[in-house]
C-alpha cells in the first residue's frame, strides 16, 4: 500500500532501525520508544489489523509471533521476559493501519493497561 507507513519502511523509502528481517517480515525500533527494548515486528504484506487477518494468514502469523518471541531473548529479554502487544483498530489503540506486534521488554510493565 503506497501510502501506508510501515510499507513505504518495509520498501526502503522511509529508514529504520532494523534488527530483522525475511521474505516475509521486517522488525525493527520503535520511534517512540515506551521501554528501554522497544521494537515492532510486521509481516512485509500489508494487513491493516489483526482483525483483518484471513485465514491464509494464519500461518504467516505464527512466524511473526515466534520470531517475535525468538527476537526478545536476543535482545536481553530472555530471563525477565517481555510484553507482546497487538493494539487493533481504534479502541485497542492502534495508530498505524498495519499489522504490528510491538514487543516491549527492559523494565517491569503494568497491568492492567490503562
Ligand atoms: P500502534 O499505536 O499500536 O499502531 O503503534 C504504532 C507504533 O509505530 C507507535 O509505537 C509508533 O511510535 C511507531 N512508529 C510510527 N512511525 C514509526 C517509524 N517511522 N519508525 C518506527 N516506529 C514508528
Amino acid at each position: 500500500m503506497s501510502d501506508c507507513i510501515f510499507c513505504r519502511i518495509i520498501k526502503g523509502e522511509i529508514p529504520s532501525d532494523t534488527i530483522y528481517e525475511d521474505g516475509d517480515m521486517l522488525a525493527f525500533r520503535d520511534i517512540t520508544p515506551q521501554a528501554p527494548v522497544h521494537f515492532l515486528v510486521i509481516p512485509k504484506k500489508h494487513i491493516g489489523s489483526l482483525m483483518e487477518a484471513e485465514r491464509e494468514d494464519a500461518s504467516l502469523l505464527g512466524k511473526l509471533l515466534h520470531k517475535a518471541g525468538e527476537l526478545a531473548a536476543e535482545q536481553g529479554c530472555s530471563e525477565r521476559g517481555a510484553r507482546f502487544v497487538i493494539n487493533c483498530k481504534s479502541d485497542g489503540g492502534q495508530t498505524v493501519d498495519h499489522l504490528h506486534i510491538h514487543v516491549l521488554g527492559g523494565r517491569m510493565m503494568m497491568w492492567p493497561p490503562g
